[in-house]
């Protein structure tokens, strides 16, 4: 150790690694972040940032196209893709100059290259300049992230056949995309393309949309999708995809044929951990993500992992978490028990129209343990906001125990849902009840109410 300082060394630059760095410096730490490409990682340059923004601009449309409904006369809106390209440039640059300031604010040593474990508390960076170091470290994060899953069957040529890494914007607008996979990521792009006017049809290899989630919240995605034209193709499994003038042909395993302008795979992700050196180092994982405690610590105990790579929630959110976590822990700021993440307690959301969003216990869930539960359901029809908003679709939904009043979940499908559901996470996170719910003095008129309403 030099002095008395830890050496951090971190690998990769998204909200984990980044935000590591940040605490573990402020906590003291001589810490450096290798990067081989622009520090913000996936998340802000190539995933939820640049699909929240494309997804914002499609609100947009939607709206003005409703214009008559709110006492306006009607524009016509048309897509600009290069300057929804340079929008998304713009906030990319923008979040990712101000995140490089906050880091050499804070005194971290930024470096441009590719690292990998050399040995346990070794680390060989291969710069983007093209030199070659080793750094020696007392603490190594490994926060190197996951892309998208490509299947044996598929072969990505980032014109015809896409994944959710060519879609920000894609070459041109499709006029028919096919996206297959419909979990949170494949129903934000069905959103997103149907929105700017693209024809959509969804490869669903289940008989729901979002496998896993509460099928009243599910149904309500499906019915929003059939109003607005989208094709379910339910129950299949895309196996092969053909690509011949202009056109793509995908083929279901039930024999179903697709046909197509483009396709878009959204099924999952896949660790960058190949070369990371993770075997010299002793280090466990499985399929390639890092086996970790609930300290987030390896099979080797300085050597720590977070975000997607720890194989825990792939959330940006959660990525920020664990890295504050575990620059907490290895500076020893918790001498006795302290809290540990509990995934359990995440809120997610799905930023599709209307906006889904949830945390804690499911209702399913409770159902499937046996577990006893009070339900309470309460539809955004009845809200003045709503009906100003001219969007009453949707409804919030708590989840608590009937004993004890304790908020243990909720759901929200509707406007702003994303936002709304921090309440509910706040009151489960914090053991509220529904009466502390219940006796808050929400704004008038705000959609917040239907959440004390709810909660009664
Ligand atoms: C389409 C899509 C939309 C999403 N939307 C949301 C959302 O709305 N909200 C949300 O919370 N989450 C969202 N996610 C998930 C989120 O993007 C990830 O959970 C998050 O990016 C994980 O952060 P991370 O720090 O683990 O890795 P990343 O953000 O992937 O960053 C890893 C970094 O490591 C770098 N790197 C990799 N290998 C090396 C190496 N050997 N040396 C140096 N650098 C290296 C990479 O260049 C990258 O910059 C979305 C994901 C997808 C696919």
């Amino acid at each position: 150790m030099s002095g008395q300082r830890k050496r951090f060394v971190i690998i990769g630059g998204g909200p984990g690694g980044t935000t590591c760095a940040t605490y573990a410096a402020r906590l003291g730490a001589e810490v450096t972040l290798i990067e081989k490409d622009l520090v913000g990682g996936a998340a802000h340059l190539l995933d939820c940032i640049p699909s929240k923004a494309m997804i914002a601009t499609g609100g947009v449309m939607a709206t003005m196209k409703r214009a008559t409904e709110m006492g306006l006369t009607t524009v016509d809106v048309q897509l600009d893709f290069d300057a929804l390209r340079n929008r998304i440039n713009g906030i990319e640059e923008h979040l990712e100059h101000s995140l490089t300031g906050l880091l050499e604010s804070q005194g971290v040593r930024l470096i441009e290259g590719t690292g990998r474990l050399s040995g346990p508390n070794t680390v060989a960076v291969s710069g983007n300049d093209g030199t070659e170091t080793e750094l020696e470290a007392d603490i190594i994060v490994l926060s190197t992230g996951s892309r998208p899953r490509i299947p044996e069957w598929a072969e990505i040529d980032g014109v015809r056949v896409l994944t959710t890494r060519h879609a920000y914007p894609p070459p041109e607008l499709p006029t028919h995309l096919i996206v297959v996979g419909s979990g949170v990521t494949g129903v934000e792009f069905v959103h997103m393309f149907s929105s700017f006017g693209s024809q959509v049809s969804l490869v669903v290899s289940r008989n729901q949309v979002l496998p896993g989630k509460d099928p009243e919240v599910a149904k309500v995605l499906e019915q929003s999708f059939l109003d607005r034209g989208v094709k379910l193709v339910m129950g299949a499994r895309a196996q092969s995809i053909d690509v011949a003038n202009n056109t793509v042909t995908v083929y279901c395993d039930d024999g179903r044929v697709l046909t197509g302008s483009h396709v878009l795979l959204a099924i999952g992700s896949t660790p960058n951990s190949e070369n990371l050196g993770l075997d010299e180092a002793g280090v466990d994982h499985q399929r390639g993500y890092v086996q970790v405690d609930h300290n987030l610590k390896s099979s080797v105990p300085h050597i720590y992992a977070a975000g997607d790579l720890s194989g825990k929630l792939p959330l940006s959110s959660v990525a920020s978490s664990q890295g504050r976590k575990i620059a907490e822990h290895a500076m020893g700021l918790h001498s006795g028990p302290h809290r540990h993440l509990d995934y359990d307690k995440a809120a997610s959301a799905i930023f599709t129209d209307p906006e889904i969003a949830d945390v804690g216990l499911a209702e399913a869930d409770a159902f499937a343990e046996g577990r006893k539960i009070r339900v309470t359901k309460v539809p955004f029809s009845v809200s003045a906001k709503a009906l100003i908003n001219n969007d009453s679709r949707g409804f919030v939904k708590i989840v608590s125990d009937p004993a004890t009043g304790e908020v243990l979940g909720g759901s929200i499908v509707g406007r702003h849902a994303a936002e709304l559901i921090s309440v509910i996470s706040l009151a489960v996170t914090a053991g509220l009840t529904v009466t502390d719910l219940a006796e808050s003095l929400f704004v008038h008129p705000a959609l917040a109410g239907v959440l004390g309403e709810a909660a009664e």
